[in-house]
């Protein structure tokens, strides 16, 4: 069982023989490359908690299958400024993710929008599971296009 770097979720992972470079699919950070040095030498021990949830958020957001982000040890040293803009995220930024969230995945208006309680609060950069009042409280669970 391998666990993320970044959110400690059991991970897939696809190693590249040739150059042990690795493809990840996580349940909350989705998908992103990572080097062998990277995989070695892991989160520096400077970075806290937070900021790995925040740079989980962060893959989340902007890491796709078809376009994942390449983490490297350089990457891994600047995890702190790539999620400093989104440690000043307002609640009302949180929740206006949550609802073009919505609005994307649903197909008509009045629509179900699944959202996975232990999984994807991480879209919207909140710090843990979608019960705190600033991410929309137990109710957002199942939300209505
Ligand atoms: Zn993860």
């Amino acid at each position: 069982m391998k666990l993320c770097l970044f959110c400690e979720s059991e991970v897939v992972v696809e190693v590249n023989h040739e150059n042990r470079n690795r493809m990840v699919t996580c349940p909350k950070c989705g998908y992103y490359h990572i080097s062998s040095e990277a995989t070695d030498d892991g989160v520096p021990m400077n970075i806290m908690a937070e900021e790995k949830i925040l740079f989980s958020s962060y893959l989340r957001n902007y890491s796709a299958k078809n376009n994942p982000v390449w983490i490297t040890n350089d990457l891994l040293s600047k995890i702190g400024q790539v999620v400093l803009p989104y440690k000043k995220m307002s609640v009302l930024e949180k929740l206006n993710r949550i609802i073009r969230y919505v609005a994307e995945k649903s197909r008509y208006i009045g629509d179900k929008v699944k959202i996975s309680y232990g999984d994807d609060f991480i879209i919207f950069f909140c710090r843990e599971r979608l019960r705190s009042p600033a991410c929309g409280g137990q109710a957002a669970k199942t939300l209505r296009g």
